[in-house]
């Protein structure tokens, strides 16, 4: 880190105690500020570091609700709304019993970073609940979301605060919210949430857009290189929303996706994954990849609390969430022969293990440019909503295509001018940096 953005950290680290992903994505878009602060003396005496570090508001409340014995139970709800130079907070929730003030800002702050590479109006933010909804019924679901947005309403607006989903949050948790924030404010806001259903408001394309996202902005590091995905062997980690689309788009590209995995364990199956079974078991039946397994049969293997990076690939996706693969997982990756990976979840490679990738060499797409897809089809929802419109499914998968081709050539040609050739990560944070800091200056001090 460059001396003289030391102090900076230092600050972040003192006044965010205890706050550890928080301090890590901190850290990393720090590392590599100096070079733009040298050259733009302007961010420094108007202090946008320190301005982006600190989120313009938090929000905190109580999250009561009853389960279907009538047991009632209490859950914290956060909303981080970190920064809006560029467009109303936009960000996620994420509904996970690991979820604390700590997680919320690390995906806020990744969120103005990776909303600004969309070159989209929108700002960054990042919200959710340490509730779990696995074996939760779905009218269990429902009150607990009615209750979360009958606070959170107040601070919403399609001109203010747009959410959206993350983990546990999918198309119908967006319902129940959507249907709530509509009772309360007798408004049909389409422009309010994002992810909504096709017929109620939602985009095309949406629910595939993280994992598609991804998967475009992989071909595109490939193309760099002069290489494609034809005949790949890929692993993808994580079975949710992100994970199936990845599959479903590296299959249509000649790729085959052999493993990928949940909380419980890893399934490897090499003559790759039988995605229709995948999501009958996921997205219908919402059960786990040992189940998967169990009814695949053949040659698949079920590897119950394995490490889905030993399994040899030459493409690795992690898109289950963050920090899920360490020093000692990227080595094994390239030890393997991997070229590239690229990443759907958020902050999932620890320092450690993008120090491996960076070093090897590899194709290393982080996650705040390679999943910035899902986010940027979200702002294609909000124009479609307010012009009362729907697009066809070709026309925005192919603006999405186009949108990831431009953030990966934005980075490259950032990290390039800034005298680090083919470091994505350089490219990332200090292309959506700029962007962000930008517009702070123009905006005054505010
Ligand atoms: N949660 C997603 C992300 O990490 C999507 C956010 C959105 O669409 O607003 O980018």
């Amino acid at each position: 880190m460059d001396e003289k953005l030391e102090p900076i950290y230092d600050e972040v680290l003192r006044r965010n105690p205890g706050e550890a992903e928080f301090h890590q994505a901190v850290r990393e878009v720090i590392e590599s500020l100096g070079p733009v602060i040298a050259k733009h003396p302007e961010f420094a005496e108007r202090k946008i570091i320190e301005r982006i570090c600190e989120p313009e508001r938090q929000i905190i409340f109580r999250v009561p609700w009853q389960d279907d014995d009538g047991v009632v139970h209490i859950n914290r709800g956060f909303r981080v709304e970190f920064n809006s130079a560029l467009g109303p907070y936009k960000g996620g929730l994420r509904f996970h019993p690991s979820v604390n003030l700590g997680i919320v800002k690390f995906l806020g702050f990744e969120q103005i970073f990776k909303n600004a590479l969309t070159e989209m109006p929108i700002g960054g933010a990042k919200g959710g609940s340490d509730f779990d909804p696995k074996g939760r019924s779905r009218d269990e679901v429902m009150r607990f979301c009615q209750s979360f947005m009958t606070e959170l309403y107040r601070h919403l607006g399609e001109y203010t605060d747009v959410p959206a989903g993350d983990i546990g949050v999918g198309g119908r948790e967006i319902g129940y919210l959507f249907g709530q924030y509509k009772r309360i404010t007798n408004r049909y806001e389409s422009g309010v949430l994002t992810g909504k259903g096709i017929e109620w408001g939602g985009a095309l394309v949406r629910t595939e857009a993280t994992g598609y996202g991804a998967v475009f902005f992989l071909r595109e590091m490939l193309r760099a290189r002069g290489q494609d995905l034809d005949d790949r062997t890929c692993v993808v980690s994580g079975s949710g929303n992100v994970a199936i689309y990845a599959i479903e788009k590296i299959h249509q590209l000649g790729g085959r996706v052999v493993a990928c995995s949940d909380s419980g364990g890893v399934v490897h199956d090499p003559k790759g994954i039988d995605l229709e079974l995948l999501k009958q078991i996921k997205e219908v039946e919402r059960g786990r990849v040992a189940d998967y397994a169990e009814r695949r049969g053949g040659e698949v293997r079920y590897l119950p609390g394995g490490n889905i990076w030993e399994i040899p690939c030459e493409v690795a996706l992690p898109c289950a969430t963050q920090n899920e693969l360490t020093g000692r997982d990227a080595a094994t990756l390239v030890g393997n022969g991997c070229i590239a990976v690229s990443e759907g979840a958020n902050m999932p490679t620890t320092p450690e293990g993008v120090d491996v990738f960076l070093d090897a060499g590899i194709a290393y797409g982080p996650g705040k440019a390679a999943n910035a897809g899902g986010v940027a089809t979200s702002a294609l929802e909000m124009q479609q909503n307010a012009s009362r419109d729907r697009w066809s499914f070709e026309a925005t998968e192919q603006r999405l295509g186009e949108i990831m081709r431009h953030i990966h050539d934005l980075c490259y040609a950032t990290a390039d001018e800034y005298g680090a050739p083919g470091n994505y990560v350089r490219g990332a944070n200090i292309a959506g940096f700029q962007r962000v800091a930008d517009a702070m200056v123009a905006l005054g001090l505010v």
